[in-house]
């Protein structure tokens, strides 16, 4: 079984999170205590797996002398094979604790950095200090609080051994294969609407959409940048036009021509608008929907110079929801912290996993920097989400996939994909025609989704499929 050391200054709060830890396994820890004396081998249960939890406490008691903590701490991190750095979100960094830190890293274990302490929403901005340190696995928590505790959980899980992959679920226990049925009965569910959506026979189904015409929505909380974003691109175009023949556009849009595209920025009349009601978390979610609602793509504005915020993960689920195409942009880049750019689009990644399709740009509407590069992109992202793939090349890629990997059976039962075909656009819809729809694993599914981004380019699009049952 690995080894979890938990490591840091007196007070920091190691051992409340070292009982959080052991807090579901009790009844079992204290029957291990029992076997040996004087190492109390504590296991704990992080999410599904588990982990020995090394009784560090040891390294409070007359450790006020920092080289006493530091020497204890390497001793621990040397029996662990996971390094759990602990430092008090309160205080400042300290150059002795990012040498010691450093040191500790320098052993090539699991190691994360946790600010403990983050107690509240203006104490977030306290981790950001942390990021000096230089690395990236670092976790805003609170233990008294129990606040963020679940992201620090998952990233000790993932240093666990045992995930099950779709090839090995034959192999796993009977009663973990209805566990993985019900997930994959929730999972399909949503695909199996009342009333065929799709008909073999169907020819697709355009959308009735104009292609060449692009809904934006600028989206992010207050002060990002939206508005300066909006007039830098605004600005960038000199044929601004207030209405397209033919069509009815709402006065609080403004559109624009592009090649040969139209794009209208949505309800630029609001986001101009600073009223203090923006500030309120509820109406500022409320406008975002409303917005969505009416797009195609959405840009995704976030402030580089600070830390990100639950409201910007908020704002960023609801463009999932509406299965938006969408852009990342980090604003603000002429004054963000020394961070490089993969750092920070790593940090993006992390933060934002469910838009790991939407591509990352740094922008400063400031200074401009980039700002003609998002029209491009823009139009690349719309030719993405609006494309259709031709039933030949889709299987093709489709097969070679398959090759690859063949699709595992279920119960022992073959599990076969005769077909696929696209039956809309924005965002492409593909339906996988099968004996037993039920049957394709989730995982499976995003093998199959990863291998078409690869065969074709969808970046910006999500890309959904249905499973059908042929005949
Ligand atoms: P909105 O609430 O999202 O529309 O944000 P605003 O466009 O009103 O911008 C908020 C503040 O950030 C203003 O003081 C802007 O001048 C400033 N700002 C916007 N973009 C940038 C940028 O790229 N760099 C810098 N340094 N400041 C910016």
């Amino acid at each position: 079984m690995k080894k979890l050391a938990i490591i840091g200054r007196p007070n920091v709060g190691k051992s409340s999170f070292f009982n959080r830890l052991l807090k579901e396994r009790d009844a079992i820890t204290s029957e291990m205590a029992g076997t040996t004396r004087d190492v109390k081998k504590r296991v704990a249960t992080v999410l599904d797996r588990e982990v020995e939890v090394l009784d560090t406490g040891g390294l409070d008691e007359g450790s006020e002398l920092f080289d006493k903590v530091r020497e204890k701490s390497i001793a621990a991190a040397k029996q662990a094979d996971i390094i759990l750095f602990m430092v008090d979100g309160k205080n400042l960094p300290i150059e002795e604790d990012k040498k010691l830190f450093h040191e500790l890293e320098a052993m090539g274990k699991s190691m994360a950095l946790v600010v403990n302490k983050i107690d509240n929403d203006k104490m977030k901005e306290k981790v950001w200090e942390y990021y000096e340190f230089g690395t990236q696995t670092i976790f805003g928590i609170s233990v008294s609080h129990n606040r963020s505790i679940n992201p620090l959980l998952e990233w000790i899980a993932k240093q666990l051994p045992y995930i099950p992959q779709a090839g090995e679920l034959e192999a796993a226990e009977p009663d973990m294969m209805d566990e993985f049925d019900d997930l994959l009965d929730a999972y399909m569910e949503e695909d199996e609407e009342e009333g065929s959506i799709y008909d073999e026979n169907d020819e697709m189904k355009e959308s009735d959409e104009d292609p060449n015409h692009i809904s934006v929505a600028i989206i992010g909380r207050v002060n990002v940048g939206k508005s300066s974003l909006l007039n830098a691109l605004l600005g960038e175009e000199r044929s601004v036009v207030s209405d397209v023949a033919g069509t009815t556009i709402d006065p609080i849009d403004e559109t624009i021509e592009r090649d040969d595209k139209t794009i209208t920025f949505i309800d630029t009349a609001g986001i101009r608008k600073r009223g203090k009601i923006e500030g309120i978390e509820r109406y500022a979610l409320y406008r975002t929907r409303t917005m969505l609602e009416r797009a195609n793509l959405a840009l995704l504005v976030l402030d580089a110079s600070e830390p990100f915020r639950d409201l910007d993960e908020k704002i960023a689920g609801l463009i999932d929801e509406n299965r938006l195409a969408c852009m990342i942009v980090l604003n603000k880049w002429d004054k963000a912290p020394r961070d490089d750019y993969d750092k920070i689009v790593q940090q993006v990644r992390d933060r934002f996993k469910f838009l790991h399709y939407a591509p990352v740009i740094t922008v400063s509407a400031l200074t401009k920097q980039r700002i003609h590069k998002l029209y491009d992109m823009i139009i690349q992202i719309n030719d993405n989400y609006s494309q259709r793939i031709t039933t030949s090349r889709l299987n093709e890629a489709l097969a070679f996939a398959m090759r690859k990997h063949p699709i595992p059976s279920m119960h022992g039962q073959v599990i076969r994909l005769y077909y696929a075909t696209q039956y809309a656009t924005r965002p492409p819809q593909i339906a996988l025609i099968m004996n037993k729809p039920k049957g394709l694993h989730f995982t499976y599914r995003r093998f199959l989704a990863n291998q078409l981004r690869e065969a074709f380019n969808f970046e910006g699009t999500p890309l959904l499929f249905k499973a059908k049952k042929r005949g």
